[in-house]
């Protein structure tokens, strides 16, 4: 079986896009910017938001952390990103979910020009994502592809099965497995038989929230089986995949932790990196 290192595969991406700073910086004078807004102080957020401060500043991206306390007028926030939008210097903006009640999330997407939607929430890139055209794809979904590509480059007439139909992870991962000309099935908690779904799959997506729901004997041989699940337990953090039962049947398989999640990242700086670039066309 494969063990999927996310861990080495995030650190290569990165490195490429450290390059590739390094050159756009050489031809246009200047680096793309990534501004995050913070809101609150919920421990996970402050911890992401640092890990992304952080991966931002190693490939060399102007980073930039606005922060706001849990009280704070939607308004604010709103005007805050309406000023990013103009400001050339910054070529990503992301709003750290989730929010306090008072605040709209919807209304705080649609107010991020979709140019500078490194998450790819905005109905503009979910639609451009659907209908085939260039986008800022979710950073989740679009790590989780990197990673099946580099298992498997021709997806061709591939069975693709996706547990979860979430607007973050399944419905986007749905999309670009399409693209890759895959046949593929979303699956939710309505589905009646997942476990003969997933039999039928060549690929597994699980992004569901339930710990170690996919079982061994719910995985045939040669499939290639991605967890992107992050579930608290007594044991620790696990996945949406029971890792032990199902590293006997699997081609292939990412470990949580340390698979799908360095390549959120990774990829939230590849996105900054493209919107910085489609902005200099
Ligand atoms: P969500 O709650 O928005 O969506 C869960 C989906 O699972 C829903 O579509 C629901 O229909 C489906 N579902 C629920 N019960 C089911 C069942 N019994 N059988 C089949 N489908 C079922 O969740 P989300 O935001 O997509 O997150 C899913 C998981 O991924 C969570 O554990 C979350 O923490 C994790 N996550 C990880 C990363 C990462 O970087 N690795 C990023 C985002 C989310």
């Amino acid at each position: 079986m494969i063990l999927i290192d996310g861990k080495k595969a995030a650190a290569e991406l990165r490195e490429e896009l450290k390059h590739e700073v390094t050159s756009l910086k050489a031809k246009y004078n200047r680096v793309p910017g990534l501004t995050v807004i913070l809101i609150g102080d919920l421990t996970p957020s402050q911890i992401y938001v640092r890990n992304k401060e952080k991966s931002a500043n190693e490939v060399g991206l102007k980073s930039e952390v606005i922060k706001y306390p849990d009280s704070v007028e939607e308004k604010t926030v709103l005007e805050k990103i309406e000023e990013l939008n103009k400001d050339e210097t910054v070529s990503g903006i992301l709003v750290q979910l989730p929010l306090p009640k008072h605040i709209d999330k919807q209304k705080v997407i649609e107010t991020i020009l979709p140019s500078k939607d490194v998450d790819g929430f905005h109905p503009m890139n979910v639609g451009n994502l659907s209908s085939g055209y260039e986008s800022s794809v979710p950073c989740t979904p679009l790590g989780c592809y990197l990673l099946i590509k580099k298992v498997e480059p021709n997806l061709k007439g591939k069975k693709a099965v996706i547990v979860g139909r979430s607007n973050l992870n399944g419905k986007p991962m749905t999309q670009l497995l399409l693209k890759e000309n895959c046949t593929v099935t979303i699956t939710h908690s309505k589905t009646k038989d997942l476990k003969a779904e997933c039999l039928e799959a060549d690929i597994i997506v699980a992004a569901v929230g339930i710990p170690e729901l996919v079982k061994g004997d719910w995985v045939k041989k040669d499939t290639i089986v991605i967890d992107v699940g992050i579930n608290k337990t007594d044991k620790g953090i696990v996945g949406d995949v029971d890792f032990e039962e199902v590293s006997k049947n699997a081609k292939a398989l990412t470990p949580v932790p340390g698979g799908v999640g360095p390549m959120t990242i990774a990829c939230l700086l590849k996105n900054t990196i493209e919107c910085f670039k489609r902005s200099q066309i």
